[in-house]
């Protein structure tokens, strides 16, 4: 193993793409550096900023949130707790005790006390992909617990490793619109919208997760049980047959994409108008969640119970 580039210590970790090794202070250091840098080119977050980080209970969400509060973010977490069995107590245990630890505030709004179903019920009722419709829930729920509590900005565990698998799928589709909209800090768009940001997209999955076992972060290792062989699967093990030939591709493809190829990608701006049930900005006349929410035979006006702790 090569030693530390910086205090010739002995190494964890050997980055190929950078050509740098580094030993476990000097990891961290790097680490947050990334996050900081990020944060800084896409004018993420001004300096001490309160924010709220989306939590899974995932390596990369309890990296993310860890690395916001050492660098002395006003970061608090919310966990969706989805009511799938273990996989989601397990979640939701990890995600309260690293907020108890590092006395930071949690918000847990349980689908389950809720709505009476679970994530796995309601995505069977509305007979529909797991994925999305858990992603349209999670997002609805979110955005109304930023507007009662008053969050300006959402932060979001996604890393390199996922966001050079997205823009390899939307590039294979020519999805123009998602390829416009692909950004790791996108402004709010509507009042009652918050922006949203990627802190970790220079780091990737193999960082966050040693990341988290340097400083004994406790995270869930499972993937969640309803996502089924997603495609980003063989995105990202196509990128990483690449990467491993060329170290560095990663990098280049999804920098210079957001750096000189993005801006070759038109987004249409669409109006965004009140539900006309639920009243929340909505390109169509009944939003999305409400839609998903009444083919699974569920009051779409039900108050969310949010726990604070
Ligand atoms: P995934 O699509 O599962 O890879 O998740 C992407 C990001 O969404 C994670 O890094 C978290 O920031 C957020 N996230 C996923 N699941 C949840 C959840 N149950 N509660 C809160 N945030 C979540
Ligand atoms: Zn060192
Ligand atoms: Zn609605």
């Amino acid at each position: 193993m090569r030693r530390c580039v910086k205090c010739k210590g002995e190494s964890v970790i050997n980055l190929k793409s950078t050509n740098a090794a580094f030993c476990q202070e000097h990891f961290i250091e790097y680490f947050l550096r990334q996050v900081a840098r990020a944060i800084k080119k896409y004018k993420m977050l001004a300096e001490g900023q309160q924010v709220l980080v989306a939590v899974s209970g995932g390596k990369d969400s309890m990296a993310l949130w860890d690395a916001l509060l050492s660098l002395g973010y006003r970061a608090d977490g919310l966990h969706v707790d989805l009511g799938i069995g273990e996989y989601s107590e397990g979640s939701r245990l990890i995600c309260e005790r690293f907020a108890a630890n590092r006395g930071a505030r949690l918000y847990v709004l349980s689908l389950v006390d809720t709505y009476g179903s679970n994530m796995q019920e309601i995505v069977r009722r509305t007979r529909r992909v797991s994925c999305s419709v858990c992603g349209t829930v999670k997002r609805y729920l979110m955005n109304l617990v930023v507007q009662q509590k008053g969050y300006r900005v959402v932060a979001t565990g996604h890393n390199l490793d996922d966001e050079t698998a997205a823009l390899l799928g939307n590039l294979f589709g020519w999805q123009e619109g998602y390829l416009a909209r692909q950004y790791p800090h996108l402004p709010s768009t509507h009042a009652r919208l918050p922006a949203r940001v990627k802190p970790l997209v220079r780091l990737g999955e193999m960082e966050t997760e040693l990341y988290c076992r340097l400083k004994g972060i406790e995270f869930l290792a499972d993937d969640c049980p309803l996502a089924r062989g997603a495609t980003s699967l063989a995105y990202k093990e196509l990128i990483n047959s690449l990467e491993e030939k060329m170290p560095g591709t990663k990098q280049r493809f999804l920098f210079g994409f957001w750096d000189r190829g993005r801006r070759s990608f038109i987004d249409t701006p669409v109006e965004l108008k009140g539900c006309s049930l639920c009243g929340q900005p909505t390109t169509a006349d009944t939003c999305l969640f409400c839609r998903l929410m009444q083919k699974a035979g569920i009051d779409p006006l039900t108050q969310p119970q949010v726990q604070e702790m």
